[in-house]
């Protein structure tokens, strides 16, 4: 399987990382929307949201658990917005579970 971000996530792609622990890689995004946009990623391949179920919850949640300490990490202190994208109408464009940690400025109130 060809996937972009497995291969950042064991390295092999470089990215500014922000955060990784065992099962749990963030890195800054390379097209920022944001002065602060790092996208979280589970280690392992997930397609997305969609495809989460009890099979995956110990894993989701420490991608979540992670998502307060990129955060901290990367500064944002007075708030920040979490955005996972899903499939087609989402936008989705990399077939791999990211959360979009967007922040560093007050965001604009409306996504849609
Ligand atoms: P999506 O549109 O799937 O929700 O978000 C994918 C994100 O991945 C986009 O914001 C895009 O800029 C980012 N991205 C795509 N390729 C790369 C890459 O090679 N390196 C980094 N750091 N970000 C990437
Ligand atoms: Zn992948």
């Amino acid at each position: 399987m060809d996937c972009i971000f497995c291969a950042i996530a064991k390295g092999e792609i470089p990215s500014k990382i922000a955060y990784e622990d065992e099962h749990v890689f963030a890195f800054y995004d390379i097209a920022p929307q944001a002065p602060v946009h790092v996208l979280v990623i589970p280690k392992v391949h997930i397609s997305s949201v969609d495809a989460l179920d009890e099979s995956t919850s110990e894993l989701i949640a420490r991608v979540m658990l992670a998502i307060p300490k990129v955060a901290k990490a990367a500064g944002l202190t007075n708030g920040y917005r979490v955005i996972s994208n899903v499939g087609e109408d989402g936008c989705q464009s990399v077939k791999h579970l990211h959360f979009h940690i967007l922040g560093g400025k007050k965001l604009p109130e409306t996504m849609a």
